[in-house]
């Protein structure tokens, strides 16, 4: 089996993967009880494509990924977070990893991965506390339940760099010009910019999606900090 296979079977495992009853209620009273947030979304059926396989190379990166990934399941999540498609995204550029939790989408940053493959595991560790909150149905931004399971793993911030990581806290890659970071509180989608809005702009994903009018919030900004 080629490596392509084996990422596409873990692929079609994620697909296949529907939620118990359990982990909706739970979910659901968790999100009613949470302060300022809504009801609990939901994992939808069949939110990513099989297509297309990685590459070889890619390959290798994404199962170690996933290896690492049932790891850190089983160690900081008791085995909570639902199986993921795991995908390096090529437009990422600012940020090491990013994960659409309703979707169950995990991109990495190949950039990054070339460059820092020991830092892998970080990203996946970070990304996977977002899946765990909105699992649970708490609030799946950066709040301070995220920065308390950071520090299972002796971070000090939400930043996943680590000790030597010279782009550690910045998140800032070769051929990135993305320096500013709006997330919307509703759905979680983070918008890279070059600069700043000069406005309140709303969540064109959540407007297109019928999800009603959300303001996005500044949660980062890079500016000078670039040292490419
Ligand atoms: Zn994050
Ligand atoms: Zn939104």
């Amino acid at each position: 089996m080629s490596g392509a296979d084996r990422v596409e079977a873990r692929w079609r495992q994620a697909l296949a993967w529907r939620p118990g009853r359990e982990l909706v209620d739970d979910a659901r009273r968790t999100a009613r009880r949470a302060l300022g947030h809504g009801t609990w979304r939901g994992f939808p059926a069949g939110s990513f494509a099989l297509a297309p396989l990685p590459g070889d190379g890619e390959a290798e990166q994404l199962l170690a990924a996933y290896e690492e990934f049932d790891r850190l399941n089983a160690e900081h999540f008791g085995g909570v977070c639902p199986p993921v498609k795991i995908v390096i995204n090529p437009r990422l550029r600012s940020t090491g990893g990013r994960m659409e939790a309703r979707q169950r989408v995990l991109e990495l940053n190949g950039y990054r991965l070339a460059e820092y493959p020991e830092t892998r595991i970080e990203v996946v560790f970070h990304e996977m506390i977002h899946l765990w909150l909105y699992t649970l149905g708490l609030p799946a931004g950066h709040t301070e339940a995220f920065k308390a399971k950071m520090a299972e793993r002796g971070h000090t911030s939400i930043r996943y760099g680590v000790p030597g990581d010279p782009k550690g806290p910045r998140h800032a890659y070769p051929g990135s010009d993305r320096r500013v970071v709006y997330r919307c509180p509703h759905c979680e989608h983070t918008y890279h910019r070059r600069r700043h809005y000069g406005q309140p702009m709303l969540c064109g994903r959540c407007l297109r999606q019928g999800h009603g009018e959300h303001r996005i919030i500044l949660v980062g900004a890079l500016d000078g900090q670039d040292p490419r």
